[in-house]
């Protein structure tokens, strides 16, 4: 499956579609997720046409990866999160129910998150 320019984070980044923008840099774009699953749900995503993770960490470049990550992590304390904790997820393909097919990372907290999986 080649990248699909459409996809809905591809517009956000573009600003064809409205979001709540928390962060954005050289590598990385963060917004808020439309369905929040924790008080604090934001996702991150690279600049550039990634599909997902294993595709990001098969052909990104080494420096937007660096980038893209210390942006994860810069994000993750300008939430507040760094102190009591986060959890990081990306979904890649159908097992995982990746449903937006730009690769992201979500980032989740604001809570006790309990166990990996429900
Ligand atoms: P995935 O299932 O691909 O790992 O995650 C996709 C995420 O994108 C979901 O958590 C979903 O709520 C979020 N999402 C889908 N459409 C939109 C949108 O238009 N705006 C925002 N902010 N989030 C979206």
């Amino acid at each position: 499956m080649a990248y699909d320019k459409n996809n809905i984070f591809a517009k956000i980044m573009r600003g064809e579609i409205p979001c709540k923008k928390l962060y954005e840099d050289e590598f990385a774009f963060a917004f808020e997720d439309i369905a929040p699953a924790a008080p604090v749900h934001v996702l991150v995503v690279p600049k550039g046409e990634y599909k997902s993770f294993d595709d990001f960490s098969a052909n990104a470049p080494a420096p937007l990866m660096k980038g893209f990550f210390a942006a994860v992590q810069a994000v993750a304390v300008k939430m507040g999160l760094a102190d009591n904790g986060y959890r990081i997820i990306s979904n890649h393909g159908a097992d995982a129910s990746q449903t937006v097919h730009h690769f992201h990372i979500h980032i989740l907290g604001g809570r006790s998150l309990g166990g990996l999986l429900p």
